[in-house]
């Protein structure tokens, strides 16, 4: 039974690959308030990846016109930024409890047609690196669905900071928000975006006023999704994008995700707007990383928690 229908799911994505060649969805030029502002990220500051599990899927179910013989993995994850004013990791990944989360937060088509693998949960490598959950300012959830959340247990005592169209998701009715709900919503902390327009973003909330760590409102995958710029002392830029797209292509083409997957997206139309704005993004800051939150390959170009160990902030910049 189970097989039977994750094979009918298969075979509608095959059918809607083969029959639909993807919708050209149309670019404008970037505008000039698209390239990258200046920012003034102190030495020490660092950024590193930090996996905690992986999930599997056909291209043809992560966006329009993905090749169904074309295997991907899923990274599921934290991202750690460290700045001598304050440590945040955005997203929480799998936690130990993944595998009731899992339950919980996937509706039971998604369950037969997903497999996942767990690894050390962010908390243990947190730890094994000498970070504990105080040492952290805030984890900074790109948005509040489980498999960004569900490590979320074992970093307990750590603000949770998320837009506050995020936190009425969280607190509300909506299924896809059940374990945000249940982990407790005593953590969580609404900000909003004072900091005016960015890059063609109306608002922005410039975490530690120095224009390192920028978030936009992007809402559209849940009401509050957000978009977290980093800029570091390197001169590398990074956009996290959460799951805006689930793999680069849903940027660098631009795609949607195929319409069997869609219907995770709270508003499909203003995802789509915003895959249009990040590939302008890109096209007008062609040295700007866009990490989508689930794309193995990004992660595996991004620092590892070992390599920025002794990146850690001094509190003097020579
Ligand atoms: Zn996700």
């Amino acid at each position: 039974m189970r097989h039977a229908t994750a094979l009918a799911l298969s075979s509608l994505a095959v059918i809607a690959a083969a029959c639909a060649p993807p919708p050209v969805i149309p670019v404008p030029p970037p505008t000039a308030a698209m390239t990258a502002p200046a920012a003034r990220p102190p030495a020490g500051m660092s950024l590193a990846a930090v996996p905690s599990g992986r999930m599997y899927a056909r291209a043809s179910l992560a966006y329009e016109g993905g090749a169904t013989d074309d295997a991907r993995v899923f990274s599921i994850g934290g991202i750690l930024v460290r700045h001598p004013k304050g440590m945040v990791l955005f997203d929480a990944g799998f936690g130990p409890g993944v595998d009731e989360h899992f339950r919980i937060g996937t509706p039971l088509l998604l369950r037969l047609a997903s497999k996942y693998d767990r690894q050390t949960t962010v908390a243990d490598q947190l730890r094994a690196a000498g970070i504990v959950p105080s040492d952290l300012t805030a984890v900074i959830l790109t948005h509040a669905h489980w498999d960004h959340v569900s490590g979320l247990e074992a970093l307990p005592g750590v603000p949770v900071w998320v837009s506050e169209a995020e936190l009425a998701f969280v607190k509300g009715e909506d299924r896809a928000g059940a374990l945000s709900r249940r982990l407790g919503t005593d953590s969580y902390r609404a900000y909003d975006f004072p900091d005016g327009a960015y890059r063609g973003f109306l608002a922005s909330r410039d975490v530690f006023g120095d224009g390192s760590v920028v978030l936009v409102p992007a809402g559209g995958h849940t009401p509050g999704s957000i978009i977290a710029f980093i800029s570091l002392p390197d001169g590398k830029r990074y956009a996290l994008i959460g799951d805006i797209a689930w793999q680069a292509e849903g940027v660098d083409r631009p795609a949607q995700k195929p319409w069997i997957a869609r219907r995770v997206d709270h508003d499909r139309e203003a995802t789509r707007d915003l895959l249009v704005r990040l590939n302008q993004l890109k096209a007008a800051d062609p040295g700007l990383v866009v990490v989508p939150a689930h794309d193995a390959r990004v992660w595996a170009t991004l620092p590892a928690l070992e390599s920025t160990k002794l990146a850690a902030p001094s509190g003097s910049a020579e």
